[in-house]
This record gives C-alpha cells, structure tokens and sequence, in this order.
C-alpha cells in the first residue's frame, strides 16, 4: 500500500500510523535532510508521533527542532529556515485519525517524486544510520509570533466585531490573540485546544458550523470564522449569520488578491470565472497540493479550493487559514457589511450528486463514456472529465475514496437537463 495520499500520510492513530512508521518516516527524513523543524497539531497521537519521527531523525544524524502545537500554515512558514518541515495533523479528519505531512522551504508540501524517495527508503530500509558522534541534536523554539507578525504587517488594523470558532483546533493558539491585534473585538467558540475535539467536527462545512451562525447572529458580530483542525483552512459566515459558499469567497479574494492571474480546482463554478473575467484562470486536479503547484509554475498570483484552502504565493504555497481570516477582516473593514459585498456576486444552479460504482469498475465506466461526454462541448480531463458547454459545465469524476463516480453540474440555465444527461451517460456505462 501506498503510504502517502493526496495529503500525505494519514491514517488511523496507533493501528496504521503507529510509532514504528513514525520512526522509519524519521529514519527516511533524516537520511535526505540536515536539519527539520517539527510542530503537531492537538490529536492526542500528536505526541506520540513526534517521538518517533524525533528519534529517527536524530538516529540518522538530522537535527531537530520542536515547535509544539501549532498550525500547519505556522510550521510550514517556519520551514523556510530548516531544510523542510514536518508536520503532525490529519486535517479536518475525525479525531481517532493521525498524520504526518511534509514541507518544503517555500511552503509547497512534498511533491510525489519526494514522496516516492521517502517511501523507498523506508520499503528497502535504507536509511542513514548515523555514527554515536553524529548523532542529530535536539532544541526548541517558538514560532507563533513570527507567523503572527507576518500576518499583521500584511493585514493591517481593523476595529471589527468578530466571532471565531478554532473547532478546539491548532487556531487557537494564534487567530483570536491575532484579530486582538488588529484591532477586533473578539469572541471565541471552541478556542481551547482539545484532541477530542468535543465541540465539533473538525471540518468547517456548514452542517458542523451551526453554533458560529448563531453566536454571530446572537452577538451582532460583523463576521464569524471558522478553521478546521490544523487552520489551513478558514471559512466564513457574514453579518446576518449566512454560511458563505466556497465558490463565493473564491470569486471574493479572487476579485481583491489578483489583477492578472488565478489558481482554481476543476470544480470550481463558473461563477467565478464571470467574475475574475479578464484574468488567467488556471485549472488543477482537486486537491490543494495541486493549486499549490501550479501557482508555482504559472508563477500567479492567488490560488484557493472551495473547500476552504486559500494561498497567498508572496508568503508561502501552504494554504493559510489563519492570514485569509485577517485579510477577510482586513477586507470588510475597509469596503462595509460582508453580506452586501457577497451579494454582489451572481448565484448559479449546481447539482452535485454521485452513482454506485464499484471501484474495479470505475475505469471502464469512464472509458465507455469519455466518448459521448466529449460531444457535449468542450473537454477538460486533467481530474475525471469536465466538459464545459456555452451554458454550463458537467464533470464525471471517480470517487477518491469512496464506490461511487461523482457528477458535478453547473448551468447558468438548464442544469438538470445538463446533470440528466450526464447521469444517463453513466449508468449506461455500468
Ligand atoms: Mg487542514
């Protein structure tokens, strides 16, 4: 099996990510690497982890220096001063989930190619055992307020009322004390931080944020925010206590972040690129490693998923929950009332719906309908296949993770039609 993911490595706590990995992920790290910077997000295996990653790296003569718990966007902007970063969180998954991420000095996690030299390392068990003179060495330091003082001389001041949710994540070690220091009246939910994650669900959709509409509402807040376990995401709700879609505050940073250039997933909607009409929109498999990439490569100026992950490429390429949280502060201050600034923004019909494939079949099913579905208009397939109409776009994507071929569809008018024919396409397929 492989051991990285789109995300790198995650899985479930002591039974798949156990200390025995962690030990050889250090071991491998350690034989690439001279120096690393480690931080962990508050699971209650982050510790756990750290250690063995800690001895492996020192055993194969890297030195080491801990950072605690803090955000991942933190550690990975601590890593341009090591030669990479090692981060301990598994994101917006459930508690009972562990894992490790790895980053470069610029921010950009580890690439595949970096993934497959660690990972051989590991299979083969040729890792670097250092001799008892070159043993690594291990010191600690504090990170927080350099990422904090990056951020307020990027963001400036604001006099707002804001509600933040951290979902007892990493955030709440730096978001309220930060929006403090702009200026913010601040009022927190699930700010302490807890690897049980009691409160909520680690992910910041909107079923899971229904106490950060209310409290907003309750306190007449200007904004609320809400950052999923380890804060490289940040999502929004505004003055009247509504969720703010993904593809809403995409088109919202899009229009003020960038003059010339864009980074998108394929399944953003169309909205945004009526929006940022007039500018290059970039687009990349789903996933935010891949619009971290490709903002590379273009050399653009503004990247973000729908899913909450925005990145600042003058900064990092690590998305970072906790700088969108004050540039969207930094934003409303200075333009007015959030919910009017979003309503300027058109509204599309989009059905999202997915149909029982088993995954041996997937392939062939896609096979059998690339044909058909690329007589529709225009056909995009770097991630499943979209096919973008005069009117719309369909996309058919096999399921990551899960049984099931994904149909996203998207219309200015006539999206069901658009979605049937899609469908049909499909299940004649299987
Ligand atoms: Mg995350």
């Amino acid at each position: 099996m492989a051991l990285f993911g789109s995300s790198g490595i995650r899985g479930l706590a002591n039974k798949e990510i156990t200390p025995e990995l962690a030990l050889n992920v250090g071991l491998a790290i350690g034989s690439l690497h001279k120096s690393a910077v480690i931080g962990r997000d508050p699971r209650t295996s982050g510790e756990m982890i750290e250690h063995g990653i800690i001895s492996g790296l020192l055993s194969a003569g890297c030195d080491v220096t801990r950072v605690g718990m803090v955000p991942t966007p933190t550690l990975a902007y601590a890593a341009r001063n090591y030669d990479c970063g090692v981060m301990i969180t598994a994101s917006h998954n459930p508690p009972e989930y562990g894992g490790i991420k790895l980053w470069n000095k610029n921010g950009l996690a580890f690439n595949t190619q970096q993934q497959d030299g660690i990972e051989s390392i590991i299979r083969d068990r040729k890792w670097k055992i250092a001799k008892w003179d070159g043993i690594g060495r291990v010191n600690e330091t504090e990170v927080i307020e350099d990422h904090a003082k990056m951020i307020l001389a990027k963001a400036g001041k604001a006099s707002l009322k804001v509600v933040v949710d951290c979902g007892c994540g990493a955030a709440s070690v730096i978001t309220p004390y930060l929006l403090r220091r702009m200026g913010c009246k601040v009022v927190t939910l699930n700010s302490q931080p807890d690897g049980f994650f009691p409160a909520r669900d680690p992910e910041p959709i909107e079923k899971n944020l229904e106490m950060l509409k209310k409290t907003t509402i309750a306190m007449g807040a200007d904004l609320g925010i809400a950052h999923d376990g380890d804060a490289d995401r940040m999502m929004a709700v505004d003055n009247r206590g509504r969720f703010l879609e993904g593809d809403k505050l995409l088109a919202f940073f899009g229009l003020r972040e960038t003059t010339k250039s864009i980074v998108v997933p394929v399944d953003t909607s169309i909205m945004v690129d009526d929006v940022l009409n007039g500018r290059t929109i970039y687009k990349t498999r789903v996933g935010d490693v891949y619009v971290a990439e490709e903002l590379m490569k273009r050399n653009a100026q503004f990247g973000g998923e729908p899913s909450g992950s925005w990145i600042f490429p003058e900064i990092s390429l690590c998305p970072d929950g906790i700088l969108a949280a004050a540039r969207l502060v930094a934003i409303v201050e200075k333009e007015g009332h959030l919910d009017a600034l979003i309503d300027e923004l058109p509204t599309y019909p989009m059905i999202r719906g997915a149909i029982p494939c088993a995954n041996e079949k997937k392939a062939s099913a896609m096979k059998a309908i690339a044909g058909s579905l690329k007589k529709l208009g225009e056909v995009c397939d770097i991630d499943g296949i979209r096919v973008d109409t005069n009117n719309g776009w369909v996309l058919v994507r096999p399921s990551g993770t899960e049984p099931k071929i994904r149909i996203t569809a998207e219309a200015r008018t006539g999206v069901e039609e658009l979605y049937a024919k899609a469908e049909t396409l499909v299940k004649g397929s299987l």
